[in-house]
């Protein structure tokens, strides 16, 4: 039993603390069958904490957030402070999150489960049975880059600049964890680039090269450009096992590769930092989704990115792969089974809301 570790939750705004109710739920759950025996805390972020405390993220829950073995957060947003000033807006909460807590890799998997197969816009059979892992380093690269900014050139015209930049250890740091998390997988590592037009790009490929020789000889490393990876993506998605890709093609390449799953409310993510000398790691993780204020209090969200996210918190903070697996095994049942909330509904079955959801899921891992 994992014991004496530290969980901050962070609901956040909308829809937010409607499905960490749910996720709630389920670490009830592996607390009472002594699964787990986590101190869990719980705060304020985002506009909830700007009407509490008049910032986006108080120091104290930062201190929290960095004191935590992980961190489960829900979504922040929302209307009602889509007037508030920019440095003070609730996504500033997850930026500086994010930042404190240094996780430069954000993983992304694209899972299908058999009975979500038909909400793709891939036909079945290049999706059934999908399981890629997309490895994208979130605090560096172009979105961060300087020189940056518009200037006035002498001709009243202007001229837009950023600039890609990555360094050795920064491709080092978020190598390694497609490396590791690929010797958990299929032992398969695509490093995603364009090392024919970018220089960033051929460095990055020429330490990925390196570095999987000096220290993963076990795990099969080939490169593709990203141009072709988002062709492949569409084309033919089960040849990746683990892509491992920089910011910007990061970003572009993980929606495309979410989108293969169909639905919003199914997907998880893990954000890690890098492992210290005991092996503990700052770890960040949340649904893809935001607050959705759309259908925020209506009891018709779907909690299941939620909970996956958790089962994500599971495997990557705590190794708990068998744990993870019966999460994720009991969401697959539970779309096969159960109705379904409005989200990924199928026509003629039944449409349950976010709590309904939750209980089909608890009495899916009570069977377990
Ligand atoms: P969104 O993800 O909140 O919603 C997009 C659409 O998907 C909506 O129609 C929504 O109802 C639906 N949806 C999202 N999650 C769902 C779920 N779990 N179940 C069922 N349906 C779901 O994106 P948006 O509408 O562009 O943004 C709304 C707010 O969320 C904004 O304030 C935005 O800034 C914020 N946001 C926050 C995060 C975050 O906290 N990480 C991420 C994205 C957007």
């Amino acid at each position: 039993m994992i014991a004496n570790k530290t969980l901050l939750l962070l609901p956040g705004d909308g829809i937010g603390p409607e499905v960490m109710a749910q996720a709630k739920r389920v670490l009830n759950w592996l607390q009472k069958t002594n699964r787990v025996s986590f101190e869990i805390s719980e705060d304020l972020v985002g506009g909830a904490a700007i009407d509490a405390h008049g910032v986006p993220v108080t120091e104290a829950t930062m201190v929290r957030a960095l004191a935590a073995d992980a961190v489960l957060f829900g979504s922040v947003g929302g209307p009602k402070w889509d007037s508030v000033p920019f440095d003070i807006r609730p996504e500033a909460a997850l930026l500086r999150l994010r930042k404190d807590l240094g996780v430069f890799a954000n993983l992304r998997p694209a899972k299908v489960f058999d009975a979500l197969v038909d909400a793709s816009s891939l036909k079945p059979e290049l999706v059934r049975g999908l399981d890629i892992l997309i490895v994208r380093e979130l605090i560096g690269g172009i979105y961060f880059g300087e020189p940056r900014g518009i200037e006035t050139l002498p001709d009243g015209s202007k001229r837009g600049v950023n600039t890609e930049v990555y360094t050795t250890a920064e491709i080092e740091r978020v190598g390694r964890v497609a490396f590791d998390m690929a010797r958990k997988r299929g032992k398969k590592v695509c490093s995603v680039e364009k090392a024919n037009v970018m220089e960033s790009g051929l460095l990055w490929r020429q330490v990925m090269t390196a570095l999987r020789n000096a220290e993963y000889p076990d795990v099969e490393l080939s490169h593709m450009y990203a141009d072709n990876c988002a062709m492949q993506l569409a084309r033919n998605p089960k040849q990746f096992d683990v892509i491992v890709t920089g910011n910007l093609f990061g970003d572009i390449l993980s929606d495309l590769a979410a989108m293969l799953t169909g639905s919003l409310g199914m997907l998880p993510s893990a954000t890690l930092g890098a492992a210290d000398e005991a092996g503990r790691r700052h770890a960040f993780y949340e649904p893809i989704h935001g607050s959705a204020p759309d259908i925020a209090g209506k009891g018709l969200a779907n909690p299941l990115a939620q909970i996956l996210s958790l089962a994500l918190l599971l495997r990557y903070s705590f190794d708990m792969e068998e744990d993870a697996k019966l999460i994720e095994q009991a969401v697959e049942r539970v779309l096969a089974t159960a109705g379904r909330t409005a989200d990924i509904a199928a026509p003629g079955r039944a449409q349950i809301s976010t709590s309904e959801m939750g209980d089909a899921l608890l009495a899916e891992l009570e069977r377990a």
